[in-house]
């Protein structure tokens, strides 16, 4: 540990966010950094845990959280960033994007502010860059290898570099124009500008990592010919099947979806145009956005930014508890009231209705009929059951909705029907122990496998089918 009374003296401080009136003006990062020697001591509040529930419990990537700690406080910079990467290939996207559930089960947070762990991950790998120690490491022997990934997301990035990394031959096929999945279209430019990205690209290609764009597997090239072709195939395609609202309405003009709006967008800030027709756009518009997580708020902070009327945030749970309530004790995730960088931005949040029905005229949205629930909680806290309210519908009016209430599984296409793959009981493709999937030389990772979940757990599901890829190729 490096300062024993470090968490004693020093308050928690992650880096600035740029203030709501000048970020929402363009999609560049809000989150500013720590300067330098105040990171070190942010690093020094680490109390250096002998069970480091950061690191066993929180870390879905099981970093060294402690001993990177320890490293930066020493100012043992490089050595910090070794020890990083050694568990995680990508810590620059994880360290702007992930919601830190290390933070969460960090023992400090018991009863204090847990250490700023994502900051400190984040400013380890750009001091990396900007020292120019991170560099491309291709294999020093080649094992002759094919494999082929399928899905240019985290979770297949982190696949290919570790496969091509152990001496592999790796193609990475992509259905969309660029690389990236959802850290290309998915997700805001403000979470994380695309030259984070790119510049990982340069080193996967450097390692020997190829990429073809534009290949839907299954439609342009079949599942089969892939297995005659390469040793093994890695499917990392997402689970992009949105759930529906399936109520009275949901046919008007206006009622979209949440990704193709996000998707928008981001090519829009990639130089690209959208077809007149296609065009979704917030501007002048009163935006309703029916469900939460990442999706619904990133909607609300592309709606700011595109100049919304309003922008009101629709969920039909009750108010989480600003505490943990019983049910939900330390180390776990807590349940709590949060907001998101995208709600501070200037949005009304309303709690504890439900959307029963679209209304519209000439086949346009104009509002949302909700009904009021009323929420009865157990004393433990735990989630409780709802009533309709009599006489409490109403209409919030609505030019524009975003659907985010969460997705179903990967998509069950030609592909996967071609590899004639098993799915488990949620839809996501079967995989044993070691991501094998049901059919031999076939493995799965990421949200395909897992339903949707966070870029770190499609980081560390990438890594451990490569382990399996590579077990199944050399012994
Ligand atoms: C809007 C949004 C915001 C999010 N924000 C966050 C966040 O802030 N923090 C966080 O941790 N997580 C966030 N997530 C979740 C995170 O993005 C995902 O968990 C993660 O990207 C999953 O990685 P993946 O590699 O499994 O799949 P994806 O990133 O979904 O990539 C799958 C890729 O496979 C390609 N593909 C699909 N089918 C085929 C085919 N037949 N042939 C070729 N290619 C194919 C797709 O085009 C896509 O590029 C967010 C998700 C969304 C939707
Ligand atoms: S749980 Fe918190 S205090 Fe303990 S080792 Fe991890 S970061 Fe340090």
């Amino acid at each position: 540990m490096g300062n024993p009374t470090g968490f004693l003296g020093i308050k928690r401080k992650n880096g600035e966010k740029r203030h709501v009136n000048d970020r929402i003006r363009d999609y560049k990062e809000f989150e500013n950094t720590l300067l330098p020697g105040e990171l070190e001591k942010q690093a020094s509040r680490c109390m250096d845990c002998g069970i480091p529930t950061c690191h066993s419990y929180g870390c879905p990537v099981k970093n060294r959280i402690p001993d990177w700690n320890h490293l930066i406080y020493r100012g043992q910079w490089k050595r910090a960033l070794m020890i990083l990467h050694s568990t995680n290939n990508f810590p620059d996207f994880t360290g702007r994007l992930c919601p830190a559930p290390c933070e969460t089960s960090c023992t400090l947070s018991i009863n204090n502010e847990a250490v700023s762990i994502r900051q400190i991950e984040k400013q380890i790998v750009e001091k990396g860059w900007e020292e120019g120690w991170i560099q491309p490491q291709p294999a020093p022997v080649k094992t002759g290898k094919r494999v082929a990934v399928i899905g240019s997301g985290p979770a297949g990035l982190a696949a290919a570099q570790q496969l091509a990394r152990k001496g592999h031959d790796v193609v990475v096929f992509e259905r969309e124009d660029r690389i990236g999945g959802m850290l290309r279209y998915g997700i805001p430019d403000f979470k994380m500008e695309r030259w984070v990205l790119d510049r990982r690209l340069q080193q996967l290609k450097a390692e020997g990592v190829v990429f073809e764009t534009s290949v839907d597997v299954g439609v342009d090239i079949s599942g089969r010919y892939l297995l005659r072709t390469y040793d093994a195939v890695v499917i990392c395609i997402g689970a992009m099947v949105p759930k529906n609202l399936e109520i009275p309405g949901r046919e008007l003009q206006g009622v979209h979806y949440a990704m193709p709006f996000l998707i928008q967008q981001n090519r829009r800030n990639a130089g690209g145009t959208i077809p007149e027709p296609e065009v979704i756009t917030a501007k002048g518009k009163h935006v309703v956005v029916i469900g939460g997580g990442d999706t619904g708020s990133d909607c609300i902070g592309t709606s700011i930014r595109q100049g919304a009327a309003s922008v009101t945030h629709l969920y039909y749970q009750d108010i989480p508890p600003e505490e943990r309530p019983l049910c939900n004790p330390w180390p776990q995730r807590p349940k709590t009231f949060k907001t998101s960088s995208s709600q501070e931005e200037g949005c009304n949040r309303v709690w504890r209705y439900m959307t029963k029905t679209f209304v519209g005229e000439k086949g346009y949205l104009t509002g949302v009929k909700v009904v009021e629930l009323e929420w009865t909680r157990p004393a433990d806290g735990s989630r409780g059951t709802y009533t309709e309210k009599g006489n409490s519908e109403k209409i919030i009016p609505a030019d524009l909705v975003f659907l985010s209430i969460g997705f179903q599984h990967c998509e069950h296409g030609p592909l996967l029907m071609d590899l004639k793959l098993e799915f488990d009981k949620k839809g996501n493709i079967k995989t044993d122990t070691t991501m094998m999937t049901t059919v031999p030389g076939v493995f799965a990772a990421g949200d395909a496998e897992l339903g949707a979940t966070l870029v770190v757990d499609a980081i560390f599901r990438g890594r451990q089918a490569a382990e399996g890829v590579h077990k199944y190729l050399t012994t």
